[in-house]
């Protein structure tokens, strides 16, 4: 007979079993919590009955709350209804659907594009459909989890190189066996640095490696018409194939995509288990992004705005002696190092009304815990200056 304390059915053996995770996470300091946000503006979320300035979203042009993305969704929704109902290759491909794939297509420059439901399934997918046994996955170190993690369902060998470092890159190349396929963060999530794309795709060119870029955080923000980091540095289809974006981010949406030749669209819709085996994002989802892509493409107006906010950003912080990390993107970490004063830091930032995002490990490696300020079109310069002001005094 089990004690009182002892599990005595399947699910408290399951409890028990997972307890000393939990309890390990929480003696470091390391657990995460969902904590729920009421959105009142682009800029503005209510947590805990405050009104607090949003440092944390990945929406950098301000389209989540546009008023033309959002009416396109209500139209779609109204048109089509909720779900989808379906995989892609089953009925959930609507008109809404295939025509954002040819927008993206011909906004990236590619001749096909593909929906994914997310960012992070489009990884998956990519890697597990493009190598396999034998074959290597050679990958910035630094790279988002869902490359890492696609690199170990891929079954090809995983092979990192030191993070943005294009000379250890080469010298990976040159003993990786089997088909090569090299992946890259354009815009390096925790960092906000951005990958030398340009050497990264001359070593692949050399090694008759194939390249595929992340473009999460650089469309919509980089490039002639926002179309990303890798179109700032002149790369082509010629030179990166495989084109993969997220529209949740500066889109101001949901989903994903991977662009390319037809060729590779119609490869990875045969062998893209995450593609195939998943229902596709309503259609009212498709529409909001269209609308989005759309003035990201007519509009410079948010990505001036968005320059001028970094820039700002950096002076006020600079001159305030606060450690940033070298970035001219949205993303804007303020070095720390240790867990603890990160959290506090970010902990006296929420009670002053400003949502900053602590990270810690295992998200980065240990002793490199920071603030991670992301910027957006929204916001405005009394904004930037509030919170360059609340730094400083904290910093202190
Ligand atoms: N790649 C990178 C570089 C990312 O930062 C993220 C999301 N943070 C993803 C992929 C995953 O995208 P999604 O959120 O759409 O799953």
């Amino acid at each position: 007979m089990s004690g009182p304390t002892e599990p005595d059915n399947p699910a408290q053996r399951l409890d028990a079993r997972l307890a000393p995770g939990l309890a390990q996470r929480e003696a470091e300091g390391l657990r995460r919590q969902t904590r729920t946000f009421q959105r009142r503006s682009a800029t503005r979320v209510q947590w805990q009955g405050r009104e607090c300035i949003n440092f944390c979203a990945n929406d950098y042009l301000g389209l989540a709350a546009d008023p033309r993305v959002v009416a396109a969704g209500e139209q779609a929704l109204q048109a089509h209804g909720a779900g989808s109902g379906a995989a892609h290759l089953i009925t959930g491909h609507s008109p809404e659907h295939a025509a954002l794939e040819a927008e993206l297509a011909e906004w990236t420059g590619r001749e096909a594009a593909l929906l994914f439901s997310t960012g992070y399934m489009a990884n998956l997918g990519l890697a597990q459909a493009l190598a396999g046994k034998g074959d290597s996955l050679v990958q910035d170190k630094l790279n988002h989890a869902s490359l890492i993690d696609g690199g170990q369902l891929s079954r090809a060998r995983l092979i990192r190189y030191h993070h943005a470092d294009a000379e250890h890159l080469d010298q990976r190349l040159a003993t990786a066996p089997g088909h090569r396929l090299v992946m890259t963060d354009s815009v390096f999530s925790m960092d906000g640095d951005i990958a030398p794309l340009k050497q990264i795709a001359n070593h692949c060119q050399a090694h008759q490696a194939t390249l595929m870029v992340d473009e999460a955080h650089g469309l919509g923000v980089l490039g002639p018409e926002g179309r990303g980091a890798a179109a700032e540095a002149g790369l082509g289809p010629a030179q990166v194939p495989v084109f993969m974006g997220t529209l949740g981010k500066a889109l101001g949406g949901f989903g994903a995509f991977v662009a390319g030749s037809r060729t590779l669209i119609d490869y990875l819709q045969q062998y893209a288990r995450a593609y195939v085996y998943t229902t596709a994002t309503p259609p009212s989802v498709a529409a909001m992004v269209r609308a989005g892509v759309a003035i990201c493409r007519e509009d410079t107006g948010p990505r001036d705005q968005l320059a001028a906010r970094i820039a700002q950003f950096r002076e006020g912080a600079e001159a305030h002696g606060i450690p940033l990390m070298p970035s001219r993107t949205p993303i804007q970490p303020i070095r720390v190092g240790e867990a603890a004063p990160t959290v506090a830091l970010s902990r006296a930032l929420a009670e002053a009304g400003f949502l900053v995002q602590a990270i810690r490990p295992p998200t980065v490696p240990a002793g490199t815990a920071r603030l991670r300020v992301t910027l957006s079109a929204a916001h405005s310069e009394a904004d930037v200056e509030a919170l360059v002001a609340a730094l400083a005094t904290l910093w202190k």
